[in-house]
């Protein structure tokens, strides 16, 4: 397929997905905060859609942006 016939928002979000760094801290307190719109996200509008369980001090998170629909993972550390 002719690089011409893609969208030009799917190359925006490689383009986002790239540059920014996929991984961001999760507070307990604060929530997260997305890495590619920077929108603080609150417990309760996290987009968690995958959870994993603690991996000894370690847990992490998988978020779809509720803002930007960026996907994203969360470290939780104790
Ligand atoms: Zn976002």
């Amino acid at each position: 397929m002719p690089a011409k016939d893609i969208p030009v928002d799917v190359i925006r979000e490689i383009v986002s997905r790239a540059l920014y760094p996929a991984v961001v801290d999760y507070s307990p307190r604060d929530g997260v905060t997305c890495p590619v719109c920077r929108g603080q996200l609150p417990h309760s509008r996290m987009g968690i859609y995958s959870s994993q369980g603690w991996s000894g001090s370690v847990k992490e998170r998988y978020h779809r942006c509720t803002i930007c629909g960026a996907r994203f993972k969360s470290v939780e550390t104790v």
